[in-house]
């Protein structure tokens, strides 16, 4: 890139907000630069079809491989060798955990694929029940960004008219994959609780996806766009259900933007991308408008910048903030466009709670393959009516995930069936372990946080990391509204092992703090610079646009206003696509 390049965008990050500025961008014209931390990262190298016995350890988690030796992160983690961060508080439950990848396209190329999107009461929670604040888009805004991505990235599913979980338009969701049979029977023996069994929703292709109409719909009077569309989505083979997706997927069977966003970007001309790159800070004019970014090139160790005639933060919503902070100057003295003082505010994560047994009806069935893209069923939250009438003592939802059936065995498959075979050994033990496996059932609450106000990060005052870049120290505290709503989940999940006519371990929990997992730890983390419609009150507008720097915009998870149980990055997406048109049309405008 030569230094004295002139972008008309510059966009820090190329996870799913980044990859999908960058798409939306490109496709259009703009001429942009992607500035990616991580290294150079090529999906064809995903390894895919190694078992686990070929891995050191099986495949256990190590401290370099966090997630096991196979996860797709390259260079990420809870922890990053040079690159700490701080928790004010020495009480585990009161600590912030924060994954992050340092790789291209970040994240999404091990995310879980969940893709449900928010209802139309996930976008106004405050009019419902007087906690948190809405958000300044309402679902119907959103909607035909959700369509698009949907139609772009490839998402199966139903639509099943669920209260509060939308469902997509004729011909935009690909089919999805049948149930298997501990699936069918949560749903039969679910039903008689009153509770639904949906399939679930996942960014992955159960059939190729429709390259010769699709494009028109996505890139209308576009043809460059669509031309590369079409040839971009005619490299996607089909899923064959038979790896982990958490791998990555070298045939391109589900979204990451590795393999969906950045490849027609790139065949546009129109992006260039810098790894290795880590943005220390957003550069301003006297005018106090955004002029680009400095960032350390990580092999070099030298201080460079890129100019851009709009700036786009997508580094990962604490990442992004971070960078905000550490941008002050005389004109933003609290942060760069933090005169609100919202900047630190109101990170939210997703609350989740666990409870499991074995059931019986699902020892020794025949053999048959249970393989799949991951799990392809969930129970979505159905209680509206008891909150409604006042029979909950907890506001806001969650939807259970659940795994049934026989999965790739790993090193830790068979452990902590004590309670079950009564510590049997040798030949007893083996012919426990094939009557147990594939009969366990894992209920998981994916919930939705309420913000609150102990929920912050700042700047650590001291700590720096190893470019001489101050680092975030957090501040973490689950609410009782999320506390209840665990022993909620506790207690039904329970209920339904019964109803399969297994049992647990142990007895549900009655005190939801026990079981609660930590802030950050599902990986959901969004907030902290929060839109809004009240400048006093936000960071950015409901464009994602910071108040203060009109060229500005963030597009991950940061300008989250609240978080609703359904995991978000099908959000992001949708929300960065719609940042993108208005960036575009505000620059055709000369607005910007
Ligand atoms: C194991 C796992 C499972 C998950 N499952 C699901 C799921 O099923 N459904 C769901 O909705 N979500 C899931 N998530 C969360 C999902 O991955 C994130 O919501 C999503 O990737 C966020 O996108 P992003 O663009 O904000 O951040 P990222 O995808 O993290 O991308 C941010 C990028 O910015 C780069 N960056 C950071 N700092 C800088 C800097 N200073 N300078 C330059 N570049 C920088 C990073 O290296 C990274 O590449 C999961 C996450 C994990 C880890
Ligand atoms: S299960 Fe399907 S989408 Fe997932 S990694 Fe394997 S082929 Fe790819």
């Amino acid at each position: 890139m030569p230094a004295d390049r002139h972008y008309d965008v510059v966009i820090v990050g190329s996870g799913a907000g980044g990859g999908q500025a960058a798409y939306t961008l490109t496709m259009a014209g703009a001429k942009v630069l992607m500035i990616e931390a991580g290294r150079h990262f090529d999906p064809a190298t995903t390894p895919m079809f190694q078992i686990n016995g070929h891995a050191p350890l099986r495949g256990a988690p190590t401290p370099d491989k966090q997630l096991g030796f196979y996860d797709g992160t390259a260079g990420g983690g809870w922890t990053i060798p040079g690159e700490p961060y701080v928790n004010d508080s020495a009480d585990p439950r009161r600590q912030f955990m924060w994954w992050r990848s340092r790789m291209l396209g970040g994240r999404t190329n091990h995310w879980g694929r969940i893709a449900l999107r928010f209802g139309p009461y996930d976008f106004k929670p405050y009019s419902r029940d007087g906690l948190g604040v809405d958000w300044p888009v309402s679902y119907a805004e959103v909607a035909p960004y959700y369509d698009k991505v949907e139609m772009l990235i490839g998402v199966f599913g139903a639509a099943e008219g669920i209260e509060n979980s939308p469902d997509s338009p004729p011909g935009v969701l690909l089919p999805p994959p049948p149930l298997r049979a501990g699936e069918r029977l949560v749903a039969q023996r679910g039903k008689k609780l009153g509770l639904t069994v949906a399939p679930i929703h996942r960014a992955v292709l159960s059939v190729r996806q429709d390259a010769d109409t699709l494009p028109a719909k996505l890139h209308p009077q576009n043809p460059k766009a669509q031309r590369i569309l079409a040839e971009s989505m005619r490299q996607r083979a089909a899923c064959f259900w038979a790896t982990d997706c958490h791998r990555g997927c070298s045939i391109k069977a589900n979204y990451q933007s590795t393999t969906v966003h950045l490849p027609p970007a790139l065949a546009t001309g129109n992006l260039e991308i810098v790894t290795d790159a880590m943005v220390r800070e957003v550069t301003l004019n006297a005018a106090g408008q955004a002029t680009g970014v400095l960032y350390i090139d990580k092999k070099t160790g030298e201080e460079r910048r890129a100019q851009g005639r709009v700036v786009v933060l997508a580094a990962g919503s604490q990442e992004s903030v971070r960078i905000l902070f550490n941008s002050k100057s005389a004109l933003f003295p609290q942060g760069l466009a933090n005169s609100s003082g919202m900047l630190w505010r109101y990170i939210m994560d997703t609350p989740q709670s666990s409870f499991h047994g074995q059931v019986p009806l699902l020892e020794e069935l025949p053999r048959h393959s249970e393989d799949g893209a991951g799990i392809h069923a969930y129970v979505p939250w159905g209680f509206y009516r008891e909150q409604r009438t006042g029979q909950l003592d907890f506001p806001r939802g969650y939807h259970i995930q659940f795994v049934t059936g026989r999965q790739l065995p790993s090193v830790t498959t068979g452990s902590g069936l004590e309670w079950l075979t009564a510590g049997s050994y040798g030949r007893q033990f083996k012919e426990d372990q094939r009557r147990y496996y594939g009969s366990l059932v894992g209920f998981s609450s994916v919930g939705e946080m309420v913000p609150n106000e102990d929920c912050y990060s700042e700047l650590d005052p001291g700590v720096k990391d190893k470019w001489g870049i101050p680092v975030l120290r957090f501040h973490w505290q689950w609410s009782e509204h999320e506390v209840r709503q665990a022993a909620h989940a506790q207690k039904i999940s329970a209920e339904l092992i019964s109803a399969l006519g297994g049992k647990s371990p142990k007895a549900p929990e009655t005190d939801g703090r026990k079981v609660l997992t930590r802030g950050g730890e599902i990986i959901h983390e969004v907030g902290g610079a929060r839109m809004g419609a009240d400048p006093k009150k936000s960071v950015t507008n409901a464009w994602g646009q910071a108040w203060e720097v009109k060229n500005l915009f963030l597009v991950d998870g940061a300008t989250f206003a609240s978080n609703a149980d359904k995991n978000p990055t099908l959000t992001i997406l949708a929300l960065a696509w719609r940042t993108s048109d208005y960036i575009l049309e505000q620059m055709s405008k000369g607005e910007i």
